[in-house]
């Protein structure tokens, strides 16, 4: 059977994604940080619900060693790992006058050197692969990186060095290996009702969100399903937006 790590996948988008993962076919290593129930969850869920099987693998993808082990651990189970989704990451709400140098290196700690983390030990597994559509890697940008966002500066910062990874990564990694991004808009998960009013959201859907509604972790994870199969895409970054941000 292929096989799948997904990063942060307890809840939220990265459930979504190991969901979607595990119904199109693929064993997947659920990682997580401290949700042990929900990971154990995601993991029953998934082997009620489809043929394949499923492995919680605790890890802060900001600690090397721990990544190493999550990923050795993905292998030891699954017997190849052929798509890394780096989705964990955290955001946090605050202007540049409260917000420390430790916060901002914090956050790029999480959401940036730990996808370089997990792909690099990933990488010699990923190399090994022989699935058809070829193995690949999919980082979690956002809409943000574009727009910029002036309460949260290091997570867009952030989701900006994330296109870069992944562009050089997709140079770097070729032909073997396929590399993208996702850059989501508002997807409605604990990360974005921790910091949205109900107004807020109705404004979205009436003013904002040109298909008027919120995202659902479910539009993220196909559009990573698309990207896992998309053997002629590399290097490109996906944006699921509901038309919030058009070029
Ligand atoms: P979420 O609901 O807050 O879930 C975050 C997940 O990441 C959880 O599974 C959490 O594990 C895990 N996690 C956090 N820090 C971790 C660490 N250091 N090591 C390992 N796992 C860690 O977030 P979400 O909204 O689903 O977002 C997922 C990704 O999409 C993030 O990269 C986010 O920046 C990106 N994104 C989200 C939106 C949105 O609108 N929601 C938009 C654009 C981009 P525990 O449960 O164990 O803490």
């Amino acid at each position: 059977m292929p096989a799948a790590l997904v990063t942060g996948a307890s809840r939220g988008i990265g459930r979504a994604v190991a969901e979607q993962f595990a119904a199109d076919g693929y064993d997947v290593a659920v990682n997580y940080r401290s949700s042990d129930s929900a990971a154990r969850e995601v993991v029953d869920t998934i082997e009620r619900e489809t043929d394949q099987s499923a492995l919680a693998v605790q890890a802060d993808v900001a600690d090397p060693d721990a990544v190493e082990a999550c990923v050795d651990d993905a292998v030891d189970a699954f017997g190849s790992l052929d798509h890394v989704v780096n989705n964990a990451g955290i955001n946090q709400h605050r202007y540049t006058p409260e917000l420390s140098p430790e916060d901002f290196q914090r956050l790029l700690n999480i959401n940036v050197v730990g996808t370089f983390a997990v792909t690099k030990a990933a990488l010699p597994h990923l190399e090994d692969s022989s699935v058809s559509e070829g193995p690949s890697v999919i980082n979690l940008s956002s809409r943000l990186a574009y727009s910029g966002a002036d309460y949260e500066p290091h997570y867009a910062t952030s989701k900006v060095g994330i296109i870069g990874l992944t562009k050089s990564h997709a140079l770097e990694f070729g032909p073997t290996i396929r590399v993208n991004a996702i850059a989501p808009g508002f997807i409605e998960t604990d990360m974005t009702d921790a910091t949205t009013s109900e107004e807020a959201k109705e404004r979205k859907r009436q003013d904002v969100i040109p298909v008027g509604r919120l995202g659902k972790p479910e539009d993220i994870g196909q559009a990573a399903a698309y990207l896992r199969d998309a053997s002629f895409v590399t290097g490109e970054t996906l944006n699921v937006n509901g038309g919030q941000r058009m070029q």
